[in-house]
């Protein structure tokens, strides 16, 4: 992959370098090589790239189109990237660190988001509200306009994905800022959305960061909507910056999910559950399986069979599909090593992990599991996102979910019982978005998701999704009998 070309911004159908000339590189989070360089976007390019959604969205290009015209435009993207889907995951894995295979489940969820909200185009709806014989009265669901769309690093095609198909087909336009750490995969659905022969200024892609293209993007006048998904820190930040302008916000942010596991639960499922729910993606997971809640007279024996199962997890880049890949960055690396050693100072056990792995090259970090993590403690109040699983006992049903609902988040909670009005009992007692039972991820590309408390509001996923991308305008009208009746 390594290329002298340097990657430019996708603005108005066309390619163009940063005015300013800089330039930001990529690496390979398994050697820290550098895979990439892309276009620094800048203030400049994200006016070029407003300006041209505004106009799309002024001229109601998309607003006249027949919704299934929109949602033909969304098979056709999805079309080009499932035929790239191979060099697409590579793509994917390699800027992101990921395992191979989780990089090919992206570009095939990726697919289906452009799908599903394809197929929905033409199925949202107004109603007609009855107001007597001399008033006709219909509500419309119209688009805010530029939707400017924030990704973050871990998941960069899909998430991509996702918030742009729910634009396009509720007529809205588009300016995505791709992530700094992995822009590759944003530049891959611009190429897509180029082939598949969108409208210039439908969609447009940054590879700039945060603080420069990102805050002029959220700031700018003419954005009316925004996707933003993240860490709590920047979506405060995007959140003042909307309330100035009132700009509605559709907020995805950090989690610290917890699993309940019940003395009667299946404790090879339990365990089968951590690897992809606590380490995949090397833990950078926003709804990752993170606190495991266990009742006090089964910990010892699930602790035990958590560290043989963890510490025989594979580890290596993400193209040889190992179990344990590489965190995206040093910098995030070195966030949770500090975070392990807070862990340890306020009282946690160590039970496996704990270090980095500084014999590799890459950013690695082992596979680390914390008993005894103590409520009040930065572990179990905190999303480290990273590689770490905090355990935690309790004595009875209440005393679990009191724990489970005890931090500031709440994106996704899980149970693990045999016993279906248990599971029932704490399904609905669990304060987050989403509820796994018996298993991690048990949720879909039609499943709503997002948060509660400070995780965020506004859902994506599922058909809730796209009231997050419609305002409701109401058009009442007064009729007049004819004068014969
Ligand atoms: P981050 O907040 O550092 O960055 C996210 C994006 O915001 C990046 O594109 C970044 O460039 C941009 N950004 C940074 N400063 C900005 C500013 N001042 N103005 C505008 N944009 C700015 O988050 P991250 O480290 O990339 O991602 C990890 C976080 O994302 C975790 O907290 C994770 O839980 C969360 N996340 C949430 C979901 C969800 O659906 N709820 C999904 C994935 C990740």
């Amino acid at each position: 992959m390594a290329s002298a070309e340097v990657i430019k911004n996708y603005i108005d159908g066309k390619w163009r370098d940063s005015s300013s000339g800089r330039r930001i590189e990529v690496d390979d989070p398994s050697n820290g090589e550098t895979i990439a360089v892309v276009a620094e976007a800048g203030p400049e390019e994200v006016e070029l790239a407003v300006a041209a959604a505004n106009r799309v969205f002024r001229d109601r290009v998309l607003i006249d189109m027949h919704p299934y015209d929109r949602g033909r435009m969304l098979f056709r993207v999805a079309d080009v990237l499932e035929s790239r889907s191979d060099e697409i995951a590579t793509v994917n894995c390699i800027e992101t660190g990921k395992a191979l295979n989780f990089a090919r489940d992206e570009v095939r969820t990726a697919v289906r988001y452009l799908r599903y909200y394809g197929g929905l185009a033409d199925k949202l709806e107004g109603r007609s509200i009855p107001r007597g014989a001399n008033l006709i009265d219909y509500t419309v669901r119209s688009p805010f306009g530029v939707s400017a769309q924030i990704v973050p690093w871990n998941g960069p095609l899909e998430l991509t994905a996702r918030s742009l198909a729910c634009a396009i087909a509720t007529g809205n336009s588009v300016v995505v800022k791709s992530p700094e750490l992995a822009p590759l995969c944003g530049i891959e659905i611009a190429r897509a959305c180029e082939t598949a022969g969108l409208p210039h200024g439908t969609v447009n892609v940054l590879t700039g960061y945060g603080q420069t293209a990102g805050q002029a993007l959220i700031e700018h006048p003419d954005v009316r909507h925004i996707v933003f998904t993240g860490s709590l820190a920047t979506g405060r930040r995007v959140l003042r910056a909307a309330s100035e302008r009132i700009v509605p916000c559709i907020m995805e942010l950090g989690g610290k999910s917890a699993a309940v596991v019940y003395s009667d639960a299946d404790l090879d499922a339990v365990v089968e559950a951590v690897p992809i729910g606590t380490f995949s993606n090397a833990g950078q997971n926003c709804n990752g399986l993170t606190r495991l809640l266990v009742d006090r007279t089964i910990a010892d024996e699930l602790l035990q069979k958590l560290k043989v199962r963890v510490e025989g997890l594979s580890i290596g880049p993400g193209r040889e599909n190992c179990d344990l890949t590489p965190m995206i960055s040093q910098k995030q690396r070195q966030g949770i090593e500090q975070a392990c050693q807070t862990a340890i100072s306020q009282g946690a056990r160590l039970v496996t992990g704990g270090t980095t792995l500084s014999e590799r090259s890459g950013y690695f970090m082992a596979a680390t599991v914390f008993a005894d993590v103590a409520r009040d403690s930065s572990l179990f109040q905190k999303e480290v996102f990273g590689p770490v699983l905090a355990v935690t006992t309790f004595d009875d049903p209440a005393m679990a979910v009191e724990l489970a609902n005890d931090t500031d988040q709440g994106l996704a909670a899980g149970v693990f019982t045999q016993n279906l009005d248990q599971a029932l009992w704490t399904a609905d007692r669990l304060w987050a978005g989403q509820i796994y039972v018996n298993g991690w991820y048990v949720g879909g590309v039609e499943t709503p998701f997002g948060g509660v408390k400070q995780s965020g509001y506004g859902r994506e996923k599922g058909q809730e999704a796209l009231d997050g991308y419609v305002q409701t305008r109401n058009v009442g009208i007064r009729i007049s009998q004819p004068s014969s009746v």
